[in-house]
């Protein structure tokens, strides 16, 4: 393994729900440090494609490899090989009866086998990288829902992950929310943080993304620079849909 691997290979991937072919041969790969932002729109196969990497959702064909652990071959440990692929959802999903703080130490003490006061500071530690060192103590009904998915990404962070995935952390959000959540997101990709994001924050992409997917009917129809992509599309259906949602 050289560090010029990429992270993530994905190559001739291939779901179907039923009938619903939903991703047409798929190629994709992320390489380590890259952020990629994915659009496009409802139903174009963003949140399958994301599932996929981390084989949530179970491809009919094609290989999907994350750091030099081929997740689809029958003989890997997929549980191990998940560890390392933190996930955060539009909804938070996070332990409404646990704390802030347990959100984030339950998978390290039970799942990790860490020593309580091990896991305690790991998540202390991730809960201050998100803004959130106040508030270790409170339990999510209490907690705005920025500050959920705040705790949420601090949770997925305490695992040590080697790729974090978002599908639309922002999308469930009051609007005079968003913008904390992506400010830690932004802070993640300065640290270099590999990051597969599926977003409709299109100035996030812009500023942010190394590399914009656009993706419509199961197909990655696009993908370039933010600055190319967004602005010069080559595609009519991509400059269809920016057109609809800038
Ligand atoms: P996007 O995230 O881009 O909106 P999805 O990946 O959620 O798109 O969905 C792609 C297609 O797969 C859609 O046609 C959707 O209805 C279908 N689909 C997604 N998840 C399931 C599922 N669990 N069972 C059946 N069909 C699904
Ligand atoms: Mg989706």
């Amino acid at each position: 393994m050289t560090q010029t691997d990429p992270l993530v290979e994905i190559r001739g991937l291939n779901k179907y729900f039923g009938s619903n072919h939903v991703l047409r041969d798929i190629d994709f790969s992320v390489a380590r440090g890259e952020v990629v932002c994915v659009i496009g729109p409802s139903g174009s196969g963003k949140s399958t494609l994301l599932r996929c990497v981390n084989l949530l959702e179970t491809p009919q064909s094609g290989t999907v490899k994350v750091n030099e652990q081929e997740l689809t071959d029958p003989d890997c440990d997929i549980d191990a090989a998940r560890r390392q692929i933190g996930m955060v959802f539009q909804q938070f999903n996070l332990f409404p009866h646990h704390s802030a703080l347990d959100n984030c130490t339950l998978a390290l003490t039970t799942v990790l086998k860490k020593k309580r006061d091990e896991a305690e500071r790991i998540a202390r530690e991730n809960l201050e990288r998100v803004g959130l060192a106040e508030k270790v103590d409170a339990y999510p009904a209490r907690l705005s829902g920025g500050q959920q998915q705040r705790v949420a990404i601090a949770r997925a962070l305490s695992m040590d992950p080697a790729l974090m995935l978002f599908d639309e952390p922002t999308s469930a959000l009051d609007p005079e929310l968003v913008g904390e959540v992506l400010t830690v997101m932004r802070r993640l990709a300065d640290e270099g943080m590999t990051m597969i994001v599926v977003t409709h924050e299109i100035a996030f992409a812009r500023e942010v993304a190394d590399r914009v997917v656009f993706m419509d009917g199961g197909g990655i129809v696009e993908q370039g620079k933010p600055s190319t992509l967004l602005s010069e599309p080559r595609e009519p259906r991509t400059r269809d849909f920016l057109k609809r949602v800038l």
